[in-house]
């Protein structure tokens, strides 16, 4: 039963993370007159998995994440993934030029850097692999300026710590110089400081606790955590952008559309380097194979970072298990979303994924000797004593029925939304913060089927080639990613 609303808006936004800081942005050009509230149980944006400490801050384009281009049976490799993440990212770059060029970001070293993306190897048949996945990706415009080489010296003089002192002959390495680094974080709290200027209601430390569907849209309970006073908010329209929170809302709404879905929670670790000779030193993001059993995202990797400006050097993920749904989450989290339509679902990934349960597992058993001669892979000279251990962000993959398996547990992002358009959410979160711009492009045309047409070209004023296939216009990909390059200061 619906109370009297403290607040009407025409949409709300729940949490302040780079989803719903991006999807604000886009409806704040093409409905400048519409009515948008923000909801954010933390202190302050961007706090969860967008914090830079919480996530690993590659700019996601298949450069160097293997897991994007997997190898067939036959030992082949198919492009056609990392295509598709590239193509991705191009949008999200050509939408942070877009709020560079248009003030809502101050300075474009405030949030990202140039940073070359390598990938390395170590033996025979994983030299192979590297080797036929540079052949099928360079052939590619998007990936053409890859170098690949099996020469330790050529990797030491790319990346020293990789070199330095390392013992196995048979190594590979690829690199793409103009990857990057994102602080995600910075990025968020801008977009939503900038959504704030321009008239939206942003509200910190206000829990959406309940929605309930009314004639009109939406009514949500919110909790000021500040005061414990709980009001109500009628929306037209609602995202539910909480990250791991998002399911438990998107089950509380009870639209058809979320029923049969689960989350698994997989949380992550990292070594941070407390040296900064060692820092100095490294300046890419150096990727590896993931172990047997590790989920896809969980390949390690030596990385460069630049939060707050300053550079950092980070060794991870180390997979690790919590039932909370977000970092600030409660245990039960995990219990209390266990549904009768999901429950068949959840009992079947547990069975079919033992290989992950056995390696999440082996991970939280690892001492800190084994997790340094894990890093001695990629940085064999690695001296513990300069390094500490970090707790990263959680993230909920997502459980969903299957017809035939019952259940799967899948990688990938996925937006849920009512058959109305009136609620949406995001579950899952790889390749995550990278891909926000499309995901929020896609839902928006998914939700506004009758207004999309009239936005597109305001939309392609923010992000010019949506609709082209860059990697088949290659005049047009240099010709943006030339703009990109320049008001990123990426060159
Ligand atoms: C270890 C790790 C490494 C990663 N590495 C990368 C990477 O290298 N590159 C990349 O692109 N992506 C990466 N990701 C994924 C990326 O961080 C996420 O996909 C992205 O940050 C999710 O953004 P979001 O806005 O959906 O969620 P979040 O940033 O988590 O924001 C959700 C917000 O909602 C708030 N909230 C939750 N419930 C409520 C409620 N009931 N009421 C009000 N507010 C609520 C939370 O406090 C939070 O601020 C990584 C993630 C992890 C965990």
């Amino acid at each position: 039963m619906s109370q009297a609303p403290a607040l009407s808006l025409d949409v709300a936004l729940v949490g302040g993370g780079i989803m719903s800081a991006t999807l604000g942005t886009f409806l704040q050009q093409v409905e400048p007159s519409w009515s948008i509230g923000l909801f954010e149980n933390l202190d302050r944006a961007g706090l969860e998995s967008s914090d830079p400490w919480n996530n690993a801050g590659t700019g996601h384009s298949a450069l160097c994440e293997l897991n994007y281009a997997p190898a067939a049976a036959d030992g082949s490799v198919d492009p056609k993934k990392s295509l598709g993440i590239n193509e991705q990212f191009q949008l999200s770059r050509q939408f942070f030029s877009w709020a560079v060029t248009n003030g809502l970001v101050k300075d474009p070293q405030s949030f990202i850097h140039p940073l070359p993306h390598m990938s390395f190897v170590i033996g025979e048949d994983h030299q192979r692999y590297l080797k036929t996945r540079y052949e099928s990706l360079s052939a590619n415009p998007l990936f053409a300026s890859m170098e690949y080489t099996e020469d330790r010296d050529q990797i030491g003089d790319w990346t020293p710590l990789v070199g330095e002192g390392r013992t196995q002959k048979t190594v590979a390495a690829s690199r793409v110089k103009d990857g990057t680094d994102v602080d995600f974080g910075s990025l968020t709290r801008q977009l939503v400081d900038g959504l704030g200027a321009k008239g939206a209601d942003i509200r910190f430390r206000h829990r959406v606790t309940n929605l309930t569907k009314t004639a009109n849209g939406w009514q949500l309970e919110v909790k000021n955590q500040g005061t414990g006073e709980t009001f109500a908010v009628d929306a037209k329209f609602v995202f539910v952008g909480a990250g791991g929170g998002a399911l438990p809302l998107l089950q509380k709404s009870g639209i058809d559309e979320a029923k049969g879905y689960g989350g698994f929670p997989v949380s992550g670790e990292f070594l941070r380097c407390t040296n900064n000779e060692v820092i100095a030193r490294h300046e890419a993001k150096v990727y590896g194979q993931a172990s047997v059993g590790a989920p896809p995202m969980s390949v390690p990797h030596l990385d460069t970072r630049y939060v707050g400006g300053k550079k950092a050097l980070m060794f991870g993920p180390y997979g690790g298990f919590s039932p909370k749904f977000l970092k600030t989450g409660k245990l039960w989290d995990l219990p209390a979303s266990v549904r009768g339509n999901n429950l068949l679902p959840m009992l079947a990934v547990a069975k079919d994924n033992l290989d992950l349960v056995k390696y999440l597992v082996t991970e939280l058993l690892k001492t800190r000797n084994q997790q340094m001669n894990a890093m001695r892979d990629y940085y064999p000279a690695a001296n513990a004593e300069d390094w500490e251990l970090i707790t990263a962000g959680q993230r909920v993959q997502v459980i969903k029925k299957d017809p035939k398996k019952k259940g799967v547990l899948q990688f990938g992002t996925e937006v849920i939304a009512a058959g109305d358009g009136t609620i949406a959410g995001l579950l899952g979160a790889s390749p995550g913060a990278s891909t926000a711009t499309p995901i929020m492009l896609g839902l928006l045309q998914r939700c506004f089927p009758s207004k999309y047409a009239g936005w597109e070209d305001t939309l392609k004023a923010m992000v010019p080639t949506l609709g082209h296939t860059l990697n088949d216009e290659p005049d047009l990909y240099a010709e943006t990613k030339a703009v990109t390059d320049k008001v990123l200061k990426l060159a």
